[in-house]
Parts: C-alpha cells; sequence; structure tokens
C-alpha cells in the first residue's frame, strides 16, 4: 500500500499540475486532454513496458501568482523557468482555462512531487478522434527542479531528490524533538479521527494507518486529503525539514479538527432551533441546488419569475404596478410552506390577470348590421330591439356617453341574455354573464379582505379576470335577487358599479386597488321590477318583455329553435323533420312558461333521440344500402335475410362475416326499419313526443277536472317565472274554527285568506251559507285552504278574490265555472283593488286555455300592454266588488245573490 521510498531518476518527465499541489501519498486521478500532456503520458506511461515515473509539479496561474508569490518560500530556482514561454501544458482539470490563456506566462514552482502511475486507461472523443488518457497517479517524494527544458511538446527537467533516504530516516527518528512532534501530531490526528469516526464508521481504517505508517508520511497523507489552500498545500510541499513539516501538519489537523467541531456544535444548535417547517426549507434549498446542478429548472424560483414576466406584461398603472412589486418581494422572501404564500401567490395571479388595458378591438358600428344580426337572433320583440338600435345609435355617436344602463325585465327564457349577448356582439365586444341572483352579501360583488381565509374577489373582478378585457358587456343577471341583510346591501356596492362618477375607480376589497370599470357597457335582466331597490332602478332603463304567445313560439320554435337545435346535434332536417302540429303540442302539452326555455329543451330532447338513431344508422348503412337495393322495403325481413345469407354462405372470408353484422338491423320491428330507411328523415310523430318527453305534463282539460268539486277556484298569480293559473282548495272538516293553510305561502296570502274568511263569515247569513243544518258549519269546523302546484313561493295579495270565491263555492257546494280565471285584492269590505302583472297573468290565462278573466276595473289601463290577437282571444270581466267576482265566477251569477240582497 506504501510505497517504499524509491529510486529516483535524475531526469523526470514534468506534468504541470495547475494550481494544484500533488503530495507524497496522496492520490489523484487527472484526465488529461491537452496535446502536450497525453503527449507525455502516451510516451512516458502508456508506451512503457515497466512502469515509469513522472514529476507532478504545481503551477500557478498569473493572477493566482500576483496574489500568492509570498507564501511560496523557497521559490528562487532558476528565474528562467518562472516566466518560461513554454508550450502550453496542463493537466485535464484545467484544460479549458489552459487554452484560454494560452499566451499567459507559466509560473513553475521549483518543487514537485515524483508519483506513478496506478491506473491508465486511454479514451477516443467520438467524433473528433482525438486520445485522451485518465491517469491515477500516487505521489512519493518530493524532488526539486534543477532545470527544465521542452522535450517535444512537453518539459523534462533535471532533478534531485528532496526527501530523506531511509537510512537517514531511521537516524531521525531517534531525534528527540522529531519524538515529541510525531507523538503530538499523532495525538491531534488520533483525536480528528475519532471525531470523524463519530460521524461516520467508515475511518476504522485510518486508524491501523496511523500504527503502520512512518509519521513523516503520514503528515503529507492527512493534509493531502483536507481541502485547503493553493498556498497552504505548497507550504506543506515546501516543508522538506521534517521538524517544520510535522508541526505545519499538526496545525493543519488541529485546525480541521476544529472547525469540525465548530460546524458540529452549529449544527446541533441550529438543529435544535429549526422548526419542522424550516427543516423542510433547508432541505428544499439543498433540493433546489441539486435540481440547478443537474439542469433542473422547473421550479418555483422559475415560477416566480415567470408571474412577474406576466405582471410587467399586464398593463397596470404605475401606481398599482408599484403595489404589486411590493407584494412580489414579499412573496419571494416567503418559503412556500409559509402560510401566506399561497394566498399571496394567489392575490398576484389575479393582478396579473386582470384585464387592466386589454381592450378587445371596438369596431365601427354598423347599425344596420346590428339591426340585422338583431333580428337574425331573435323573432318578434320589435318595440325591444328598436330600443337597442337607438342606444347602440347614441353610442356610435358618443362613444363615451354614459347612457342608462339597459334592463331587461321579464320571465325566465323570454331572450334577455340572448339580446344582451346580441349587443356585445353588435359592438364587438366580449360578453361576460354575471349572476347576481341569491347574492346578499355584499363580499359578492366587492370581494372579501385579503385578511379572511379563503377571500375571493367579488363577481365583477373575477368576471373581468374571466373575460380578460376591461371593455366587456357585462350582463347582471337577476339583478332583482339581490337582497340585503347583515352581511351589507349588495345594492349599494352595485349602485357604485353603475355610477359612470364611481365606478372609474372600483374598490374591490380582496383586490384592495381600485378597478377602472368605466369601459365596461352594463346591462342588467330581472325578473321583476318591484324588487329591485329604487336607486338602482333609477340608473337603469327598464325593457319588458312581457313572455310569448303560443303562436309566438312557434315561430321563434321554427325559425330559430329547431335550426339551432339540430345543428347542436349535427343533424339537419334531411335527419329530423319536426312538423309544426308536434311543436304546438309540445307547447301545449309539454311546456307552460313566458319564455321559451323549456320548449328549447324538449326539442333539444328530440335532437338527442334522433341523433342517437341517426348515428346507430350510420353504423348500419351499408345494410341499409344493400336492403334497399334489393328489393323495395319488403314486409318479408326473412325473405331479404335468407338471399343474403345465401349469398354469404359460400364461405366464410371475413367480408362476409360483416356481411352478417349488417344484418342485424333487419331483426328490428318494422317501425324501426323505416326509420333506417336510407336518406328519409325520421319525422316525429305524437308516438315519439311521448317516448321521448313522456306523457303530456299539461292538458287543455286541466282546469275542467281541477274545479269538479266544489271548493276549488282558479286564480292568476304572478311567481318569478311571470304569470301562473293557480288553483285554489278549500276544504272544511269538524274542529275549532281554525283556518289551515297550506302550499308555499308567504306572509300577505296569510293575510288574505284570513280577509277572506272574515268576510264570508260576515256575510253568511246574507249568503244563506250558513242556514238550517249548516248553521254550525262555521262554528265548529276548521277550514284548510291549500295552494297547490309547484314549489314555487306564491306572495302578494291578489289572491284575495279567488280565495272567496273558493270558499263560497266550498260553503255553497256550487262548482266554479272551469273556463274562468281571477285576480284581484279585496279589502275588508268587499271591494276590489288593482293588482300588478297583469299583462303576465293574462298571457299565462292563455296558455292554459282559459277563456274568461276577472280583473279589477282598475287594472283597465293595464290591458293596454297585453297583445292584441291575443286579447281577442278572452272575455275580460272588469269588477268593481267581491260580490261581482262571485257573479262571474259560477254559472248562472253568484250562487246566493238572488236570495240575498247584495
Ligand atoms: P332569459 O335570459 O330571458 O332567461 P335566454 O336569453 O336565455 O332567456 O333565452 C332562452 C333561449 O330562448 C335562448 O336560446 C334564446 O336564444 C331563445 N329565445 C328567446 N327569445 C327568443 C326570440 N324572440 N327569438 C329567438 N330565440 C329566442
Amino acid at each position: 500500500m506504501m510505497a517504499e521510498p524509491v529510486e529516483l531518476p535524475s531526469r523526470l518527465a514534468i506534468l504541470p499540475f495547475r494550481n494544484k499541489v500533488l503530495l507524497p501519498g496522496a492520490i489523484v486521478r487527472i484526465r488529461c486532454t491537452s496535446p502536450s500532456s497525453v503527449k507525455l503520458v502516451e510516451q512516458e506511461l502508456w508506451q512503457r513496458e515497466e512502469r515509469g515515473l513522472i514529476g507532478v509539479l504545481p503551477v500557478r496561474d498569473s493572477e493566482a501568482a500576483a496574489v500568492g508569490t509570498l507564501l511560496s518560500q523557497g521559490v528562487g530556482g532558476d528565474p528562467g523557468y518562472g516566466g518560461s514561454k513554454s508550450p502550453t501544458t496542463s493537466s485535464g482539470e484545467q484544460q479549458k482555462q489552459d487554452s484560454k490563456n494560452h499566451q499567459e506566462p507559466i509560473h513553475w514552482h521549483n518543487r514537485g512531487v515524483a508519483a506513478r502511475a496506478l491506473h491508465l486507461s486511454r479514451g477516443v472523443e467520438k467524433p473528433s478522434g482525438r486520445v485522451t488518457y485518465i491517469v491515477v497517479l500516487e505521489g512519493l517524494c518530493r524532488f526539486s527542479v534543477q532545470d527544465l527544458s521542452a522535450r517535444g511538446t512537453y518539459h523534462v527537467a533535471r532533478i534531485s531528490r528532496l526527501d530523506m533516504t531511509k537510512a537517514e530516516m531511521e537516524q531521525a527518528e531517534q531525534d528527540p524533538d522529531i519524538i515529541a512532534l510525531s507523538r503530538q501530531f499523532k495525538a491531534t490526528a488520533m483525536e480528528l479521527i475519532s471525531v470523524l469516526e463519530q460521524k461516520q464508521k467508515t475511518v476504522g481504517r485510518t486508524k491501523v494507518l496511523l500504527e503502520t505508517v512512518p509519521v513523516h508520511r503520514l503528515a503529507d497523507i492527512f493534509v493531502a486529503s483536507f481541502e485547503i489552500s493553493f498556498e497552504e498545500q505548497l507550504s506543506m510541499l515546501d516543508s522538506v525539514d521534517l521538524k517544520v513539516r510535522l508541526s505545519k501538519a499538526t496545525e493543519l489537523v488541529d485546525r480541521h479538527l476544529q472547525s469540525i467541531l465548530v460546524a458540529e456544535k452549529i449544527t446541533q444548535k441550529v438543529e435544535g432551533q429549526l422548526s419542522k417547517s424550516q427543516k423542510e426549507y433547508l432541505l428544499r434549498q439543498q433540493m433546489r441546488a441539486i435540481k440547478e446542478e443537474l439542469g433542473d429548472n422547473d421550479d418555483d424560483e422559475d415560477d416566480v419569475a415567470a408571474l412577474e414576466r406576466k405582471m410587467q406584461s399586464a398593463g397596470m398603472p404605475p401606481n398599482i404596478w408599484k403595489h404589486a412589486q411590493r407584494e412580489l418581494r414579499r412573496l419571494r422572501k416567503m418559503q412556500p410552506q409559509q402560510p401566506g404564500y399561497s394566498s399571496s401567490r394567489v392575490y398576484l395571479e389575479l393582478l396579473a390577470d386582470l384585464p387592466w388595458q386589454k381592450v378587445s378591438e371596438e369596431r365601427e358600428l354598423d347599425l344596420r348590421a346590428a339591426k340585422e344580426s338583431l333580428d337574425s337572433d331573435h323573432y318578434g320583440l320589435t318595440k325591444v330591439k328598436q330600443r337597442i338600435i337607438e342606444y347602440l345609435a347614441v353610442r356610435k355617436l358618443k362613444p363615451d356617453a354614459r347612457g342608462p344602463v339597459l334592463c331587461f325585465v321579464g320571465p325566465p327564457g323570454v331572450g334577455k341574455t340572448s339580446l344582451a349577448s346580441s349587443i356585445a356582439s353588435a359592438l364587438g365586444r366580449k360578453f361576460i354573464r354575471i349572476s347576481l341572483g341569491g347574492v346578499k352579501d355584499e363580499a359578492d360583488i366587492r370581494g372579501h379582505r385579503r385578511t379572511y381565509i379563503g377571500s375571493m374577489p367579488g363577481r365583477l373582478i373575477d368576471g373581468l379576470k374571466r373575460v380578460g378585457v376591461c371593455n366587456p358587456v357585462m350582463l347582471l343577471d337577476e339583478i332583482d335577487k339581490t337582497g340585503s341583510d347583515v352581511r351589507g346591501d349588495p345594492a349599494s356596492a352595485l349602485l357604485e358599479v353603475l355610477d359612470p362618477e364611481q365606478n372609474k375607480s372600483f374598490n374591490d376589497h380582496y383586490l384592495n386597488v381600485p378597478f377602472d370599470l368605466s369601459k365596461v357597457i352594463f346591462v342588467a335582466t330581472a325578473n321583476r321590477v318591484q324588487p329591485i331597490p329604487p336607486p338602482l332602478l333609477d340608473r337603469m332603463e327598464v325593457i319588458e318583455l312581457p313572455g310569448y304567445t303560443p303562436e309566438e313560439k312557434l315561430k321563434i320554435s321554427t325559425k330559430h329553435l329547431i335550426p339551432r337545435v339540430l345543428d347542436q346535434h349535427g343533424l339537419s332536417t334531411e335527419f329530423l323533420k319536426i312538423p309544426e302540429g308536434m311543436v304546438k303540442l309540445i307547447i301545449q302539452r309539454y311546456t307552460r312558461e313566458a319564455g321559451v326555455r323549456n320548449l328549447e329543451r324538449n326539442l333539444a330532447a328530440l335532437a338527442r333521440a334522433a341523433a342517437v338513431r341517426v348515428a346507430e344508422q350510420e353504423r348500419f348503412s351499408p345494410a341499409i344500402q344493400l336492403s334497399k337495393g334489393i328489393q323495395p322495403m319488403a314486409a318479408s325481413t326473412t325473405a331479404l335475410l335468407d338471399t343474403r345469407l345465401a349469398g354469404a354462405g359460400n364461405g366464410s372470408s371475413p367480408s362476409n362475416g360483416e356481411v352478417e353484422m349488417e344484418v342485424i338491423p333487419m331483426d328490428v320491428s318494422g317501425q324501426e326499419i323505416s326509420n333506417f330507411d336510407g336518406g328519409s328523415p325520421i319525422v316525429v310523430d305524437e308516438t315519439m313526443l311521448e317516448k321521448v318527453l313522456g306523457p303530456p305534463r299539461y292538458d287543455d282539460n286541466e282546469a275542467a277536472e281541477r274545479v269538479a268539486t266544489p271548493g276549488v277556484s282558479v286564480g292568476l298569480v304572478w311567481t318569478n317565472f311571470g304569470g301562473e293559473v293557480q288553483f285554489v282548495e278549500a276544504t272544511t272538516m269538524v274542529g275549532k274554527g281554525e283556518l289551515h293553510l297550506t302550499g308555499q305561502l308567504g306572509d300577505v296570502i296569510k293575510e288574505s285568506a284570513q280577509i277572506a274568511l272574515t268576510w264570508v263569515r260576515a256575510r253568511a247569513s246574507e249568503l244563506e251559507i250558513s242556514s238550517t243544518s249548516d248553521k254550525s258549519l262555521l262554528e265548529s269546523r276548521d277550514i284548510h285552504i291549500h295552494f297547490p302546484a309547484g314549489a314555487v313561493p306564491k306572495d302578494g295579495p291578489s289572491a284575495g278574490v279567488t280565495l272567496v270565491t273558493s270558499l263560497v263555492s266550498l260553503f255553497s257546494k256550487k262548482k266554479v265555472r272551469a273556463d274562468t280565471a281571477m285576480t284581484g285584492e279585496m279589502t275588508l269590505r268587499g271591494l276590489v283593488l288593482p293588482v300588478g302583472g297583469i299583462k303576465d297573468k293574462v298571457l299565462a290565462a292563455h296558455r292554459y286555455g282559459i277563456k274568461r278573466v276577472i280583473l279589477p276595473e282598475r287594472n283597465l289601463k293595464d290591458l293596454a300592454e297585453v297583445p292584441s290577437n291575443i286579447l281577442s282571444g278572452l272575455e275580460i270581466l272588469l269588477v268593481k266588488r267581491i260580490e261581482d267576482v262571485l257573479e262571474h265566477a259560477f254559472e248562472g251569477g253568484c250562487p246566493l245573490r238572488k236570495r240575498s240582497k247584495l
């Protein structure tokens, strides 16, 4: 293992070792790539039969020389060598630098170490064919350079040995100074080893070294294993004198030992202080370093950089950019595991994503084209479209004029949303819908402050982020559905949004910096006007869309809905035909709505069913073609099958197998086969309607059936879905004279019921409903009134007349007319007061096939809004007093009137 002192030749080939020192006893691995060192290795080591020796001589870069000559004690050999312009030589490791410093003078150290190669390997680099060597060298003993001369491309030095021979050595070991120094060195070395041993178990062998290797070599070996500066290495090399060398080595070993102990102490201390997350952070830092080393750069650091780039290109106003940078700096200082990190990040992402300046190019507004597109998208609605065109015209003349905010009011499915999106496309702007339905919390509009956990921006800012431009058409959907409660008033936030003076700097609590909403065009929708807070309503121009008549719905279906639905399902009229008669049936029996949303849904259901069949048909189409060719849709499917099978019978090639498969559709029922009949489309008929849509949900006889027993009357009410026909059922049973109400009811309706009952009771004798045996009817009986049909909350006083009618019907045991519906509020004394939503209620009556409508007289003016074609089909009965209502509601007049003197 350890080399015995060797015989040195007088000349050695010299391998320069740049800024490094090979000490005796040390082993290094060097890759030689420069032409001179390759040549040297080849000639001195590779091609030699017996193992040759070479000299390893430290050289220093000129810069290093400038700093460090001081320490190179003993330098002072032939000055000629110091500045020799020798050919470039280098150890492989420094090869790159070498070629750079080609012209730099080389500073040779004048002492080196003779080395022998323990291992040699030769490689040929692939494309260039360049030869390289990897050499493992073991340092043997010091020498000094007498003179240096070039031999070919490398250098050869005349040398003299510096280390002691064996004999000199043995003599020196008797020297008491050396003995003391050796002891001291060994003790320090021993200490170092035991410290190292605690850390890792593999140093056991080093202890053995300590016992067996002569101390002067040990000194070199120990020092060689430390990472110390070039200068210190050089001074170790220059420590030819054994005493000097031992004390130097002792000093270095001790220093190393101390640094380990200190480091240990620090780690222990630090470890104690590190929390888990900090430890993770350290590990992550290390991982990052490792990744960087490996060239994997996909981590947070770059993430943050990418975020910053995104923020830079977001076009933030300067003051906001400053704010964002502050936040970004904060983020940079945080660890990803820290609580605030992700929230801070999400916030910055929002800042980067918001369209501070990005606009969709507003194109020159062409009113004609806008009108055409409105017309092509929407049937009817002439007035509404006219108003929209006016609105657009104003914008065209004064692009930054702040017209009122348009607010479309009407039941669902009447085209409010699609009109708003038409406005957007007419203006060439992007469209974004923000749903305000059920928004009770101001924070929904304005966002939560970021101090809240899980805080978010409000819906407006979120919408803007999604739409990505700052000038969209923004639809505030269901603005009437915002309520206010303890959590603030969303309406007041909306006020700010819609106020052109204030919305230049809209303040979202989450965003915490103002955002300019002034480029947004707002359009609102509502089901009803009443719930909209007046100040908000004040900012808006209401455009009512009352709902469609069945005739209009039919037109909308044929012109818009059916083509669109077919298109959405990849069908055309070639595949599916929905005849008008069927559309009418859907309108009558399957939908009873003011708008066309359910109609569209039902049409879509038909299209889906057809699409499935068409898809199947395509799968089987070769067979269908064949069957058509062979014989026109014969009843004798079996005959057809026979022919086909006969044709397929003469072999079992794969194609025949296919043919057999194709036969399968022939097995289905005759009716279905007609649908598979090549080109002819599926035509929707009543059977298909029932199959796809189920049994009819409504029928025209509903009213007649419902009022078949006394106690039921037909009312008209207003719900969020427009007008509705509402049956009121009253019944009575033995009890204590209490009133029970069921159904989805508001408080007002309960009061209406009380008033109705009081009125009826007060008139009981006049109405002669408490005569004879029925006398007890009102005293010892409970009355139960039920408002069936749907979970639609019903409120409003307009059921007053209906309630009375049903009670009168109950007590008089007379049925009300099935063709008559009514609405109206009633006072305690029997006056009928006007109510709202007349147009919708009349439309609803019309939808239900009601022929007569009883309305408060003072609602006459509202009839002007009802389309005349609908009015013409209805008998409108205007009433002042409840007695008039009863007169109209029963066949042959008020059942009790003749007897009483009402
Ligand atoms: P709303 O917003 O009023 O609830 P939508 O705008 O969502 O209703 O309309 C529902 C569907 O009915 C949409 O597909 C719309 O295109 C269609 N629609 C409504 N009214 C018309 C109309 N007059 N002409 C054509 N399609 C209409």
